[in-house]
């Protein structure tokens, strides 16, 4: 916790405290209605919703908890994306059972992505559940546990058009006090064929950039020095004002927050291939606190399967969106996602997957098999043909070859110094930091008198794996 205990009345430090004594002061014990434990699974939307979630618990007067044993409400905020995922929340359940078994007022709640796909199927199939809210219900929460009080199941799975939660000010639960994630907008309209996503998060919104513009700088002001901000597809946010007198695309929001202050760095997540623009790569070349690092997923480097998956965009038009970000960030490093195994995938079709990653050079990239999920256009209109055995060779062969373009990108560092934003202790090494250079590479470097988390340093990169880079300050 080295960061929080930096200088006594920094403003984090104040507001951690101030929000437990802020309970304290506001509330008396008695008006205190339980503590809850939260834990959230899969995307960073999920990360970031658990903090409005948090936020709303606190204002009906809930306080939280890190520890499940002392919980009155423990809250599971779910991932659906593929089916292991929602194994992990059932496994989960069972452990909570002998909780409940001591605490039989123990209230169990889930939230997010699950909960939004299997609906009241969740109180049916699992007893222990007591309510269930997807991502659209958060400021409905405190209405449904008063129905729990009085003995009912709580429901509402309502997904919203307009819902973006932009008036809520997150409650940065685990924060380091230097980086935060964001939300800028909800849902996604693109219908990846395999992707649960558009069923259990609905429709594309985006939200108010003025909500966003202020909630960055209140976090420079507390002292964080970096913000991601989110998105299922960054790239077609556009927020048009009520009255039609203003428009905001996606390089406009980002010019705004990179000129909050030139030492807050920016970066977003996730890309769209067949939405990422010019505009946004020259707004990001216009400003050096940017951070040159680019999650684009491709999916397949085969076009024959990226159209199965409804991509919308074919293996020529991604290698030309790659060719577009060297030509105009010539140092800005590319990450992705990968699916193996997909409906109908050849060995040749595996092996131009294998292809575009060596000519992406991706720095790193989340690589999965295929796993069908019920209610997708895939699970309707695709044979899930690719024998298991076959999407784990596949896949094991992904993942060497990401290992092998990691080890080389990172060597190729060495030598190199970048500019390292102190994000706190290194997990191995108390005596050293860690902290992330503008690619997104994490550094560790020994810790030298005088610099402390939320500080940038310059670090000289001295050795590399392929997950991480050490060096030292120079
Ligand atoms: S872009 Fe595709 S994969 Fe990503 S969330 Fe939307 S539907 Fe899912």
């Amino acid at each position: 916790m080295a960061d929080l205990q930096r200088e006594e009345g920094s403003t984090l430090l104040q507001a951690e405290r101030q929000g437990e004594a802020y309970f304290a002061e506001s509330t008396n014990p008695e008006s205190v209605k339980g503590r809850f434990y939260i834990e959230s699974y899969g995307c960073q939307m999920n990360f970031s919703d658990s903090e409005i979630v948090a936020s709303i618990l606190h204002e009906a007067n809930y306080q939280s908890t890190r520890k499940e044993e002392e919980a009155d409400l423990i809250l599971l905020n779910t991932c659906s994306i593929r089916e292991k995922a929602e194994e992990t929340i059932r496994r989960r359940l069972r452990q909570f059972q002998t909780l409940k078994a001591q605490k039989p007022h123990l209230q169990v709640g889930i939230l997010g992505c699950m909960a939004e796909r299997l609906k009241t199927r969740l109180l049916e199939e699992e007893r222990l559940v007591d309510l269930v809210a997807g991502p659209d219900a958060y400021r409905d929460l405190p209405r449904l546990l008063g129905l729990v009080d009085e003995g009912e199941k709580g429901i509402n799975v309502f997904l919203s058009r307009e819902e973006t939660y932009a008036d809520i000010s997150p409650l940065r639960l685990d924060a380091n006090g230097v980086t935060a994630f964001i939300s800028i907008m909800r849902g996604c309209d693109n219908m990846c064929s395999f992707c649960v996503v558009p069923f259990t998060r609905g429709r594309e919104r985006s939200r108010d950039p003025y909500t966003i513009l202020a909630e960055a700088a209140d976090l420079y002001q507390r002292g964080f020095r970096e913000v991601t901000l989110l998105g299922q597809n960054v790239d077609s946010y556009a927020w048009v004002h009520p009255e039609n007198t203003e428009t905001v695309h996606f390089a406009g929001l980002l010019e705004r927050v990179a000129l909050i202050a030139p030492d807050l760095r920016v970066r977003f997540s996730t890309s769209h291939p067949k939405d990422i623009t010019d505009e946004v790569l020259h707004t990001m070349a216009a400003h050096p606190n940017i951070c040159r690092y680019i999650h684009l997923p491709v999916q397949s480097g085969n076009s024959e399967v990226l159209e199965r998956m409804n991509r919308t965009y074919d293996s020529d038009w991604y290698k030309e969106r790659v060719e577009a970000i060297r030509r105009i960030l010539p140092e800005c490093a590319i990450s992705s996602d990968i699916i193996t195994g997909f409906c109908g995938e050849t060995e040749e079709a595996h092996h131009d997957t294998l292809e575009m990653m060596q000519f992406a050079r991706y720095s790193m990239s989340y690589m999965f098999a295929y796993s069908e999920r019920p209610g997708t256009l895939a699970a309707r209109k695709y044979k899930d043909d690719v024998p298991e055995e076959t999407k784990k060779r596949r896949l094991n062969e992904v993942i060497r070859l990401q290992n092998q373009l990691s080890y080389a990108h990172n060597q190729a560092d060495i030598g190199k110094v970048f500019e390292v934003l102190v994000e706190g202790d290194s997990k191995r090494d108390s005596n050293s930091f860690k902290g992330r250079n503008t690619q997104n590479k994490m550094i560790v470097f020994p810790k030298l008198d005088g610099f402390r988390p939320g500080d940038y340093v310059s670090v000289r990169v001295e050795s590399a794996t392929s997950a991480t880079l050490k060096g030292v300050i120079i």
